[in-house]
């Protein structure tokens, strides 16, 4: 399984946004597409950064209420770690828990071409782990 298959299924959306918006738009965008991080994009339309719920969380544990009329532009992470199309789940998930964060866009080409989040990582390796599970008892059976 590889990220190639997730997206086919989950398709290639992407919430975006550029690095002027507030944090106070970031989190009625999260809220209303039901999603925890958006992808910050510069003007070429190049991956800027991203912005998850964790980083509008600390920002107002530190600043008060106030935080949420600050830019992304001051809370978003800008070295995004991404990955691409051929990308494993195995490596994905081995990604997410080293660098601790559940999201990672996919670029192809450079163009984003996805984002695969740690919900659709850990739904695919279920199913994975499933169906070996069934493939193992009807060997046994068979057996
Ligand atoms: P998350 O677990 O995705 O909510 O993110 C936790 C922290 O990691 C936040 O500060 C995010 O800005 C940052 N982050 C999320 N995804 C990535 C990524 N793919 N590469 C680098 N940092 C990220």
């Amino acid at each position: 399984m590889n990220v190639a298959a997730i997206l086919k299924l989950k398709g290639r959306a992407v919430a975006t946004a550029r690095s002027d918006v507030t944090l106070l738009e970031i989190a009625r965008r999260l809220a209303a597409k039901k999603i925890g991080a958006i992808v910050v994009i510069d003007e070429a339309g190049g991956v800027a950064g991203i912005v998850s719920e964790r980083d509008i969380i600390r920002a107002v544990g530190h600043g008060g209420g106030g935080a949420l009329t600050t830019t992304v532009a001051e809370v978003m992470t800008r070295n995004v770690i991404t990955c691409r199309e051929s990308t494993t789940l195995d490596e994905l998930m081995a990604t997410m828990t080293a660098g601790r964060f559940r999201h990672v866009p996919v670029l192809e080409n450079d163009q984003l071409a996805g984002i695969v989040s740690i919900g659709d990582v850990v739904k695919h390796h279920v199913a994975e782990v499933e169906m070996e599970a069934s493939a193992m008892r009807s060997y046994l059976t068979a057996g």
